[in-house]
């Protein structure tokens, strides 16, 4: 657990898909911030739970309420932030966390799986990022809590930069998020608004469990990382704590890589 510090104390977090992996260790360390935590989940409730009463039972923390929300449905984000709004009085984070991968050769992709992954990683972060926006300018400034009107955090990926054969839907997901991102900063940035992602590169959770679960796959996962170390959700979880409070208030539109080197391209080292 990291140092509590109460970098966002008085302040609400909501963190899509956070019932496990990334979401999870955001949630838990936005937590321990002091910050008041909506933990959303799609369909793990249970998972969710253990998320909100872990938060609950640490007195740094905030306090922790589970709402389900499907992010790629409009009426489910309004009504998330609706019900988050309603029993904290406003939202000062998002982390658009919630994301999957359905992988298939481009010429056997099947549409039902491009449109999915678009979905949920590219509309599902702009609908929270929407509805976060409209709540940040309704609220208004609260200088006593924060220097900035609101954060969005979107959860990218070093696919955002890096092409990715067989994951062309995931790859474009993100890829179209750094512009999403970057336009979000573009037209809020002068209400004091702070749009920025974070790229991770290997993590591991249950999105590449398949990979990273047999030794041969942790051995090729280890050959794209320069840092030589599969990264954790806790490694996101600290980057995330710090980029929602002010001590990283003039970053905005930018991506953070949280990767150990993945995207310094180390299939080069040795002339490639
Ligand atoms: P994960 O599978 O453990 O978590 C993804 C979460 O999103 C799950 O809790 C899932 O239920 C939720 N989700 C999926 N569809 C949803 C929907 N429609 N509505 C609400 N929630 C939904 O994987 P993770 O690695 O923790 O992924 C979190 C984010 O990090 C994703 O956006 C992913 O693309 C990104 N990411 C992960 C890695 C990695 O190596 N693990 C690398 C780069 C980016």
């Amino acid at each position: 657990m990291q140092k509590p510090n109460k970098r966002l104390e008085q302040q609400t977090c909501i963190i899509t898909g956070s019932s496990g992996g990334i979401g999870a260790a955001v949630a838990k360390a936005l937590g321990t911030e002091g910050a008041n935590i909506v933990v959303n989940y799609r369909s793990s409730k249970e998972a969710a739970e253990e998320v909100a009463h872990w938060v609950n039972s640490h007195q740094s923390c905030g306090e922790a309420i589970v709402l389900k929300c499907d992010v790629s449905k409009e009426e489910d984000v309004k009504a998330l932030f609706k019900q988050t709004i309603s029993h904290f009085g406003t939202v000062d984070v998002c982390v658009a966390n919630a994301g999957l991968q359905i992988d298939h050769p481009l010429h056997e992709m099947p549409l039902e799986a491009w449109k999915k992954v678009l979905d949920v990683n590219l509309t599902g972060q702009f609908l929270c990022a929407k509805e976060a926006i409209n709540e940040f300018l309704r609220r208004g400034m609260r200088e006593e809590v924060s220097r900035s009107l609101g954060k969005i955090i979107h959860m990218s990926s070093v696919h955002e930069e890096i092409p990715w054969a067989g994951h062309a839907n995931y790859a474009a997901s993100k890829g179209g998020l750094l512009m999403l991102m970057e336009s979000i900063c573009q037209a809020y940035a002068p209400h004091k608004i702070r749009c920025n992602s974070i790229a991770p590169g290997a993590i591991k959770t249950d999105i590449n469990k398949d990979v990273w679960s047999t030794e041969q796959g942790k051995e090729d996962m280890l050959k794209l990382i320069p840092y030589k170390r599969i990264g954790v959700p806790e490694d996101i979880g600290s980057v995330a704590s710090w980029l929602a409070s002010d001590e990283s208030e003039y970053i905005n539109g930018t991506t953070i890589f949280v990767d150990g080197g993945m995207t310094c391209y180390p299939g080069f080292t040795t002339n490639g």
